[in-house]
């Protein structure tokens, strides 16, 4: 006997945005595990770090809130706000959950998952529990990537900063110019601070169509308007090494290159995944990613089990913001509603509102995504 139809993991965007689909299914045996609370990546914030793709209430014209879980709801409107804080997108989140009544289980950890002949058991803070079909939603914020080189354990990640006011030396070295880094460099800045950003690309010249790639307007304009103040220098270089020595720590380049440090140097070098807790139930690109399948985000090595949020990945296309996520959730749920023998039309809404991509093609030709 299954506790449940499906379970989903994680209760973040993806995972919030995935139950709501299955409620439109008519799904009544789902619930959502969350081992904090509703959208608690997002209080883990820095607390000056802001969104940045723009909220706008557009949805009535076809074209949701680029950061809307649901294409009835609009942070925008509800938090009367365009670039909300990590705080209060978790309040949109929080408010989309009581609106709705979606089923989420908070405080409940899974901490294993073992494949039945028919659905999943999995181990959880809160004891055992079954499902026919389970969805992996637990992003990679809470998973950051901290071995990117030789002694990068002696840095600090730029996700275990809560405020940029933290930082209490003068100097600060930052390691990785992308988003993450570039906000930490502007909030120092700001702050009359000098800060150094190191990056393998020179993200801030360069001009990509995928936001996934270069750098966002918001974060650009930001960067402009602290640069002529000449406290931010920006370095194109490939970091191989940091080497703490009697002074403070040593940072060497694969030109030979070296800058000192006196604190220890700011890690902004992205995330892995929360997908790497059930690791084996997934075959693995070369390139370091999970393999599902084109039609359903589904996992080509275990039936079932379906992937959503920013760890997808189909060929060029890089799902990492919410707007682009959110395309699939109708899509897995279309796939286990036919399962389960379901009047799948009610996704057409979906459709119509434009936040459903059946078919996520490569960026460099014939893009449907960026
Ligand atoms: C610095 C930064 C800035 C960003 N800015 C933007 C932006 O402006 N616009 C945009 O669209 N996107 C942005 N993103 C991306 C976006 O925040 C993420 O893609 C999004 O949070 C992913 O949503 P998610 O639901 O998959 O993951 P999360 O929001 O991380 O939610 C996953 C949830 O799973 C839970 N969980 C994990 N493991 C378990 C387990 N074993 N058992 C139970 N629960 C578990 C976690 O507690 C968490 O609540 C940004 C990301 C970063 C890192």
């Amino acid at each position: 006997m299954h506790d449940q139809d499906v379970i989903i993991v994680g209760a973040g965007p993806a995972g919030i945005g995935m139950g709501l689909v299955l409620q439109k299914l008519g799904i009544e045996r789902f619930t959502i595990l969350e081992r904090d609370e509703v959208g608690s990546t997002f209080k883990r914030w820095p607390k000056e770090m802001r969104f940045i793709t723009p909220s706008f209430t557009s949805n009535a014209f076809g074209l949701p809130d680029l950061n809307a879980v649901d294409p009835s709801t609009s942070p925008g409107f509800t938090l009367r706000i365009e670039h909300p804080s990590g705080e209060e997108y978790a309040e949109y989140l929080q408010r989309v959950v009581k609106h709705f009544d979606a089923s989420v289980e908070e405080r409940v950890e899974v901490e294993a998952v073992q494949v039945e002949q028919d659905g999943f058991l999995l181990e959880t803070s809160d004891g055992q529990m079954r499902s026919q079909f389970l969805i992996w939603a637990t992003g990679e914020f809470q998973y950051p990537y901290t071995t990117p080189f030789a002694g990068a354990e002696l840095c600090r990640h730029s996700s275990t900063i809560s405020s940029w006011t933290e930082i209490e030396e003068d100097d600060t070295l930052i390691i990785g110019g992308y988003e993450s880094g570039i906000d930490g460099a502007v909030n120092l800045a700001q702050d009359g601070r000098n800060v150094r950003v190191i990056d393998i690309a020179n993200r801030w010249q360069m001009s990509h169509p995928d936001p996934s790639i270069g750098i966002s307007p918001y974060t650009l304009r930001r960067l402009e308007a602290v640069f002529h103040e000449e406290r931010i220098e920006l370095i194109q270089a490939r970091v191989t090494e940091v080497k703490a020595n009697g002074e403070g720590y040593e940072v060497l380049g694969s030109e030979g290159e070296s800058w000192h440090s006196e604190a220890a140097p700011i890690l902004a070098t992205g995330f892995g995944g929360g997908v790497n807790q059930i690791r084996e139930l997934f075959e693995w690109h070369e390139g370091g990613y999970p393999i599902v399948s084109e039609e359903a985000d589904e996992s080509t090595d275990t039936p079932g089990l379906f992937l959503v949020g920013p760890q997808v990945r189909h060929g060029n296309a890089i799902l990492c913001f919410i707007y682009k996520f959110r395309q699939r959730f109708a899509v897995v749920g279309r796939e286990i509603g036919q399962r389960m023998g379901l009047d799948t039309e009610v996704l057409e809404e979906y459709r119509l509102k434009q936040m459903y991509l059946d078919d996520l093609t490569c960026c460099e030709d014939n893009c449907t995504v960026c």
